[in-house]
């Protein structure tokens, strides 16, 4: 790090439990964030500012009036740019020392296993269960650390799922095969704040997972209702019979490799 950087990352710097080391195994990170809608704009906003070394930013979406109430990456003269080039811009601005790879196709198949297997981390930022589900089979797959996150109306959900260790519980281990009913903040609603305080709380496990540092939401589900501002701790165990994870898991093998990942979150 020059004199520049260690000035711009200080304050983070001088947290003991951080310290120089910690700084520069996050500016040697690979985070991969697949949706740049609200959680992805929150939590690729704070990893760029903070300092990580590269990020894959993924999302085929264009900017849309109506995605402006809660995307902040996005501002109004984006309408109808890319994302991922709109994020680029405002990421860049931000923080030029961080590399930015820019993804504006659905990954499937091995391209989703192949961009998930060069992470350190996945920031899972879509807004549905099939997506949050094909992105939690390549990380189980690969044995990455995944950062996942949901949002509708007032409530929203955050979790680690460090499939790096054998007794972790992976997403599909909270839903079984019947699990998904469809919601998203488009047909929904969502309130904007609401996405700002999860996609952080995404971008600060991910820091933690990078420098090995605190204690992670590995295990535990974080649940939020911010019309009551009430926050409850879940525990998360592993399910034996998880298709994903546990001992069914061979009969996938193969199964990704033909879905499509979609990210207009
Ligand atoms: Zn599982």
């Amino acid at each position: 790090m020059d004199d520049e950087q260690l000035l711009r990352y200080s304050r983070q710097i001088m947290l003991p439990e951080i310290d120089a080391a910690g700084q520069l195994r996050l500016a040697e990170s690979k985070v991969l964030i697949i949706g740049l809608g609200g959680l992805g704009s929150a939590a690729s906003i704070y990893l760029t500012a903070a300092g990580a070394g590269s990020l894959v930013l993924v999302d085929f979406d264009k900017v849309d009036l109506s995605n402006l109430q809660r995307q902040v990456l996005h501002q109004t003269r984006d309408i109808g740019r890319l994302k991922v080039e709109s994020a680029r811009e405002h990421l860049t601005e931000i923080n030029p020392h961080v590399e930015l790879i820019t993804i504006d196709r659905a990954l499937d198949g091995d391209d989703l296993l192949n961009q998930v297997q060069s992470a350190d981390v996945v920031v899972d930022a879509s807004d549905n269960f099939r997506t949050r589900f094909m992105i939690n089979e390549a990380c189980v797959r690969t044995r990455t650390p995944l950062v996942s996150a949901a949002a509708i109306r007032f409530e929203a959900q955050v979790s680690v799922f460090d499939a790096s260790r054998e007794d972790s519980p992976c997403y599909r281990c909270l839903y079984g095969e019947d699990a998904a009913v469809e919601e998203t903040c488009t047909a929904n609603g969502v309130m904007a704040p609401l996405l700002g305080i999860i996609g952080s709380i995404q971008a600060t496990e991910t820091m933690k997972v990078i420098m090995g540092i605190g204690e992670t939401l590995a295990g535990k589900l974080l649940l939020l209702d911010v019309l009551r501002m009430e926050w409850h701790v879940a525990g998360l165990r592993k399910d034996p019979d998880c298709p994903v994870c546990g001992d069914r898991k061979k009969s996938l093998d193969g199964r990704t490799d033909r879905q499509t990942v979609s990210t207009n979150a």
